[in-house]
């Protein structure tokens, strides 16, 4: 009959799945015994081939249809589609009972294509198949025939291919086209990697599938999707970029225009060649400097081309017996950089000034002669009655580079004869403050002498940064004060210094350095309005008399964090930083907690000539190696080095008995995540914010030290009975061990360190390279927000670590909690600045949260409100993500999103469904739009 079997031609089905719908493939029948290939009209009266079979009236029927064999091609999951009629038995007069309205489909899977004979045993059975509409008479004229179309799968095919076949038992059956066919995901390009068109897989398996990088691409993270089982792509993760001289143009790399260029893969875009610089070519990683122009080593490719600057100007020698105060000013031309400095010789020359040779060791210069920043510099211990001539030279990061000569004055000078009766005089020079709050107009000098306090005292004004203060009393002691002017108002006076001249024939020489730091006070919720005019002063004291050496003292209060490594005998850190307190002292009341080392317990002391005050007992329990105790009073070696009202306070330690102790304040509140988890919902918004303000500040006085916290996260922060934060759990082993949160990160174990981090709280530098800085704290304290406005959730809720790893690497950071502010949010999301230097600083930090106390009616924008908070908004449907980000105000992220490959709805639920299903993260991601807006999917 295989005539026949060339005439059959199905029908020609309209695809039901849009997408996907590849392959046809055309099915063959080679037998068919009671079956018959009839042709009839459908409704538009068109001639359709169909295959029927009909005896009904006949019992014991077992009528096989078999196709030959269709090749599966590399699917392993085949769908086929049927369409056909059947007669309801009722409708046929006269019919016995075994009139039957199914039939079965079979499969048989072989590698043989030429299988003349299957048993009927040998078939597996895909489904019985009933018609959802059968009919009840034939009336060609009105044509009342229900085509019934029913679609069936097998799964997990391996042979080359399959036969199929049909079983009548005794049905009406007209089968009018069977279709074969297999889903493709598409080919695809996302993230410029090109995915290929990919076969679906079997029952199970989401078909991993690896991108290419397009032309010109290089991978940033591996492209990865998987195809799913109905031919859709799902969860793009990793990207390919750019190269290095070429842009993203719609999925494509375009090579930079001349004139442009681009230096990383990881730039978005080629950018204009900086000024002094040109590309002539196309695809320019870099710009070429013009002539006389260069690049420093260090120079970003961004950075303008600069030359070498101009000569200094001005230059002023003010003679005083045997010193010289040298000033001048900066060069006209700078050269386009801001790292000039200024190197000073120094020669001696003869009475005519044709011979000079260099000046020797006996001449000292403060601050120094090399590499001076300051336009000023102090000479001293020259020898009377001489010519001096000094070359002032001004370079700059690129002088190197230029062949050009650098720029330099000259200035020559005579000293005088050391006069008999000249009374004593004191040079002082210091630096100005690094980031002062405004420009500084000038500089007030006050002395007094210190017996006569403050009654009497003098007042000087300087624009330089050094001045001589003459005419003072031999063998007396004065005190010296500096504080800055700037637009703004005075400063505060850095600090005092006091120095006693010397009675006649006292040699005494004198160079002291200290810091003034600005000390804030006991601001816990509304601070004073007043941390602009803080100086910071290092001062140079140099009395001049003969030189002898210089007594180096270093005042107390030098602000820099010491780390106890430092230290050869971690002892001596501890009894440098903490104080010893008699263990009869210390009453020990109750347990309150657990430590890494031991109980903590609350408890009194009381110290001798003070009241009692309450304090938290930390205990080294028994048993303790050397490395232990070591460990444990670390944490007091450092925390003795900080005083501010928002850093935990160390009262001191019991290292002499046993069991070993540490002091601390008592918080009545104790740990921050738990207080607000009991405390769900109660407090104000401004109440909120001056916690966070405070917690700000504490982590501003510990990065201003050099201290980088490491773990700063809710659970690490104490609260006292009036809700003043503050920062705690200083130990050095603490992120190691003692934070339960802590993890090992799957792409680098940092064996070293022991290397567990907090990952939820961390920095993604600090995570994949351990860059742990100030900037990896400020991220760290955009967590703490979060969590102070959530009220203790968890960040980032039940996601895995690993996940939260790859969203955040993705562009995805945190939505705004329930009821958050605008303001607050876009605080955590600068904090979560990807770039490390494009977060705030804990400064800027404190200053917004002051502004924002100040002014309630800035926070009363919340971030969810278009959602939550007006009962009048609108519903509204959604269809496209873009829509989507809109709805929820955060259209500002559009390009993120696409960027990070989340194009479709699904992939957003994909990614909001990791965040597990707590009622509060839908309510805080607004609801995932089941609330409030309709997203169709
Ligand atoms: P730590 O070993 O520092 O993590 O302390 C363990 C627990 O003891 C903390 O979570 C607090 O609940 C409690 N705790 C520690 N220090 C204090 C303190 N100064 N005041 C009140 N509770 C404290």
């Amino acid at each position: 009959r295989s005539n026949k079997a060339k005439n059959f031609l199905p029908q020609d089905v309209t695809a039901s799945n849009k997408n996907v719908i590849i392959n046809h493939l055309y099915l063959p029948p080679v037998s068919y015994s009671q079956w018959e290939e009839i042709s009839v009209m459908d409704e538009r009266n068109t001639p359709m081939r169909t295959y029927q079979v009909c005896n009904v009236m006949e019992a014991n029927q077992n009528n096989w249809l078999r196709t030959r064999h269709i090749s599966r091609e590399e699917a392993q999951r085949v769908h086929i589609e049927i369409k056909f009629t059947l007669r309801d038995c009722n409708s046929l007069p006269g019919v016995p009972g075994t009139c039957k309205e199914t039939f079965n489909m079979y499969y048989y899977e072989s590698n043989n294509a030429n299988l003349w004979f299957i048993k009927e045993s040998q078939y597996i059975k895909i489904d019985t198949i009933a018609a959802d509409e059968s009919f009840t008479q034939v009336d060609v004229g009105d044509r009342v025939m229900k085509l019934n179309t029913e679609v069936r799968t097998i799964n997990n095919l391996s042979k080359k291919g399959f036969y199929l076949a049909f079983q009548d038992l005794g049905a009406c059956i007209a089968l009018v086209s069977v279709r074969v066919f297999y889903k493709k995901c598409p080919l695809t390009v996302l993230n410029l990697a090109q995915f290929p068109d990919t076969i679906t897989g079997g029952e199970t398996a989401l078909v991993e599938v690896h991108g290419v990088c397009v032309n010109a691409s290089e991978e940033f993270e591996p492209p990865k999707m998987y195809c799913s089982a109905d031919g859709g792509w799902l969860v793009p993760i990793g990207r390919c970029v750019c190269k290095p001289g070429f842009e993203e143009n719609k999925d494509m790399c375009q090579p930079c225009r001349p004139g442009t260029y681009k230096a990383s893969a990881t730039d978005a875009y080629c950018t204009k060649c900086p000024p002094h610089s040109s590309s002539p070519q196309e695809q320019a990683t870099e710009c070429i400097c013009e002539k006389g122009f260069y690049r420093a080593e260090n120079d970003p490719r961004s950075m303008a081309c600069t030359r070498p600057p101009s000569a200094p100007e001005n230059p002023i020698s003010t003679v005083n017996e045997t010193c010289v105060t040298l000033e001048w000013a900066p060069p006209r031309d700078t050269g386009g950089r801001g790292d000039i400095i200024y190197n000073l010789n120094c020669t001696k020359c003869s009475g005519d000034g044709k011979k000079c040779t260099k000046c020797g060791s006996n001449v000292h210069f403060v601050p120094r002669n090399f590499g001076l920043s300051s336009t000023t510099v102090l000479v001293t211990d020259l020898e009377p009655d001489s010519n001096y001539s000094f070359t002032i030279e001004s370079e700059n990061g690129v002088s190197a580079l230029s062949p050009t000569p650098k720029g330099k004055v000259v200035i020559n000078v005579t000293t005088s004869q050391t006069g008999e009766n000249i009374k004593d005089s004191v040079t002082l020079a210091w630096q100005g403050p690094e980031r002062p709050n405004g420009v500084i107009v000038e500089y007030e000098v006050i002395y007094y002498e210190k017996n006569q306090r403050e009654q009497n005292y003098t007042v000087l004004k300087t624009r330089s940064n050094m001045m001589t203060v003459e005419g003072l009393k031999p063998g007396t002691t004065y005190v010296f004060r500096v504080r800055a002017r700037t637009d703004g108002g005075y400063g505060s006076y850095g600090g005092e210094i006091e120095l006693e001249t010397s009675h006649e024939g006292t040699v005494k020489h004198g160079i002291i350095d200290f810091m003034f730091t600005y000390r804030e006070s006991d601001i816990s919720v509304f601070p004073p309005a007043v941390l602009s005019h803080f100086v910071q002063l290092i001062c140079f004291f140099f009395i001049s008399f003969p030189p002898t050496k210089f007594p180096c003292v270093k005042l107390p209060g030098s602000r820099t964090y010491i780390h106890p490594h430092t230290y050869e005998d971690p002892n001596q850190a501890v009894r440098d930083f903490a104080k010893e307190i008699d263990a009869s002292n210390i009453r020990i009341e109750r347990v309150i907690g657990a430590g890494e080392f031991g109980e903590v317990c609350s408890g009194r002391l009381r110290m001798q000539g003070k009241r009692e005050i309450y304090v938290a007992i930390k205990s080294l329990k028994a048993g303790y190696s050397d490395k232990q105790r070591r460990d444990f009073l670390s944490e007091a070696s450092i925390m003795g080095q900080f005083d501010h009202a928002n850093i935990i306070r160390l009262e001191g330690v019991v290292t002499r008995c046993k069991p070993v102790m540490i002091i601390t304040e008592f918080m009545e509140n104790g740990s921050l995540d738990t207080f607000l988890k009991k405390h769900d919902g109660q407090f104000t918004v401004i109440q909120l914010v001056g916690m966070l303000r405070g917690i700000a500040s504490g982590m501003k006085y510990l990065s201003d030290m050099s201290y980088v916290h490491r773990d700063l996260a809710a659970r690490n922060i104490l609260v006292n009975s009036n809700l003043v934060c503050k920062v705690s759990d200083f130990g050095l082993s603490r992120v190691l061990e003692d934070d339960p949160e802590a993890a090992y990160t799957t792409r680098v174990r940092h064996t070293l360190t022991g290397g567990k981090i907090p990952i939820r709280w961390t920095a993604p530098e600090a995570i994949a390279y351990r860059k742990f800085t100030s900037a990896s704290d400020v991220w760290s304290y955009g967590i703490v927000m979060w969590e102070v406005i959530s009220y203790g959730e968890r960040p980032y809720w039940e996601m895995s670590n690993q996940d939260v790893i790859k969203a955040i690497d993705e562009g995805y950071r945190l939505p705004a909690p329930m009821d958050c502010p605008v303001v607050l949010h876009q605080l955590m999301l600068d904090c979560w600045e990807k770039g490390r230097s494009d977060r705030p600083k804990f400064a800027q930090i404190v200053t917004i949260l002051d502004k924002l106390i100040r002014n309630p009616a800035s926070l009363r924008e919340l971030a969810n409100s278009s959602v939550w908070e007006d009962p009048s908004t609108p519903e509204f449907s959604v269809n496209t993500v873009d829509e989507w980000l809109d709805a929820i105000k955060m259209g500002h992220y559009k390009e993120n999103f696409s960027s990070a490959g989340y194009v479709s709805l699904d992939s957003i639920l994909y990614i909001m469904s990791l965040a597990g299903h707590q009622k509060k993260i839908l309510s805080s991601v607004q609801s995932l739009q089941t609330q409030g807006t309709h997203v169709q999917v």
